[in-house]
């Protein structure tokens, strides 16, 4: 029994299964250099793809949470011309053919913090995108947020240009946990001020949670699942705690100030109790790390980047694909590689498996009848260790376990279908993950 034997590593988020799934077809992130020349003519092509998202980045946040290392700078006077270099830049490529000829399905405005722009500003931002971009009829356009920057005014704005879908870093809703993590406010507040913006906003409410904290009980971690369901949200993001190096909690850890030591069990126990509570609260499993209330959240964005689709990437920190180049916006400046087609069609039924999708049948479709004998041998396997069971339609869905071991998962089936191995091998009982 899998579970019984288990696995030695838990691959925790996407980029793990993703870094993986490269290992395994021997691919790098560029195939070969390209130059901005490479670009230039790419701009001038038809677009190979119906599937396209924006993401812009807003490297500026106005508090540093304790546990982030995203690229984010603390606000300063820069700030203020940034909404005009986002403006010129959209402008600049709204004109050329691969931007224009076909509508963008999604938009994703990420961070850092997208609305620490004053009102006037983000309305620059957002009437750009708006103005020069084509946008599907349907977009989904989404913006992160902290709730102390999201006033009454910056939310008309977002209504009146057509963002659909907020992201909101709340972490948690424990005050003592959010004195831990850096965030501004009181859990009271917190949902407080959720409960308004659901009254305010019609589109998708989604918020973030971060279990295993130091010291976090179980008490807190039901209240968090509580609080949202009780503010109403559209879907909760559940992320484990992870200590990166250079953030402030790790230099906390580090010197000794902050004692942080828990094992993959207590990690786990911590989203089963999640998981479970929302389940139960109405909410269906939409992608490894998103739980959602039903018909109320896509997540199209995500979904274009799995089906390997163009993404492209506006601002400093942005990262994207047009056409075969891979691109990314640095602090150096852009940096453009050919994509490494060899994982492709796998990243295909990577994304698959992030939502939740164990099925033979799509094996089949993405990479042929061999990968699908490989994928029926593997799902008895993963039923009997308890990470599959046969849901009310009688289709395999993840249990709480499934979804903790997720990415796990989905390693070892894509090196099952790869190699003719997997990722499962016998675990210590008691494996530390800090
Ligand atoms: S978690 Fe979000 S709000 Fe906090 S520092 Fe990082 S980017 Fe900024």
């Amino acid at each position: 029994m899998m579970r019984r034997k288990g696995f030695t590593e838990r691959f925790r988020s996407h980029h793990d299964a993703k870094r993986e799934l490269r290992k395994l077809v021997g691919a790098d992130r560029y195939a070969s250099r390209a130059e901005p020349a490479d670009l230039e003519l790419t701009l001038d092509r038809v677009p190979r793809t119906e599937q396209r998202a924006v993401y812009l980045h807003v490297p500026y946040c106005d508090k540093l949470c304790s546990f982030c290392t995203m690229n984010r700078c603390r606000v300063d006077e820069s700030l203020r011309s940034y909404a005009e270099e986002l403006d010129e830049t959209i402008a600049a490529r709204s004109s050329r053919a691969y931007i224009n000829a076909t509508p963008f399905r999604a938009v994703y405005m990420g961070g850092g913090t997208p609305t620490v722009f004053a009102p006037a500003e983000l309305e620059v931002v957002l009437s750009s995108v708006r103005s020069h971009l084509p946008l599907a009829d349907d977009v989904e356009w989404t913006i992160e947020t902290t709730l102390h920057n999201l006033t009454d005014e910056k939310l008309a704005f977002l209504v009146e240009y057509g963002v659909n879908r907020i992201s909101i870093g709340v972490q948690t809703f424990s005050d003592r946990g959010r004195r831990l993590l850096g965030r501004s406010g009181s859990g009271e507040w917190a949902a407080t001020r959720i409960g308004e913006l659901r009254e305010a906003f019609p589109g998708s409410l989604c918020i973030d949670l971060i279990y295993s904290y130091p010291d976090q009980s179980e008490d807190e971690v039901a209240a968090d699942a509580t609080a949202a369901i009780a503010c109403g949200v559209d879907s909760v993001s559940l992320y484990s705690l992870m200590v990166h190096d250079g953030s402030a909690l790790a230099a906390r850890i580090g010197d000794g100030e902050l004692r942080f030591e828990r094992t993959t069990e207590w990690d786990r126990v911590r989203h089963n109790l999640l998981v479970t509570a929302l389940r139960d609260g109405g909410f269906d499993l939409l992608e490894l790390t998103k739980m959602a209330r039903p018909g109320r959240d896509e997540y199209r964005y995500i979904r274009v980047r799995y089906l390997n689709g163009d993404v492209l990437p506006i601002g400093q920190g942005a990262g994207g694909r047009l056409g075969d180049l891979e691109l990314h916006y640095s602090r150096a400046g852009l940096m453009i590689g050919r994509a490494d087609s060899r994982h492709d069609r796998y990243h295909l039924f990577l994304g698959d498996l992030q939502f939740g999708r164990y099925d033979a049948g799509v094996a089949r479709a993405r990479l042929g009848d061999e990968a699908a004998l490989r994928v029926e041998h593997a799902l008895p396997e993963y039923e009997a260790a308890g990470y599959l069971r046969r849901g009310a339609s009688g289709a395999l869905e993840l249990t709480p376990d499934g979804v903790f071991w997720g990415n796990t998962l989905a390693v070892d089936l894509l090196g099952r279908i790869i190699e003719g191995n997997g990722a499962a091998r016998p675990a210590p009982s008691e494996e530390r993950t800090v």
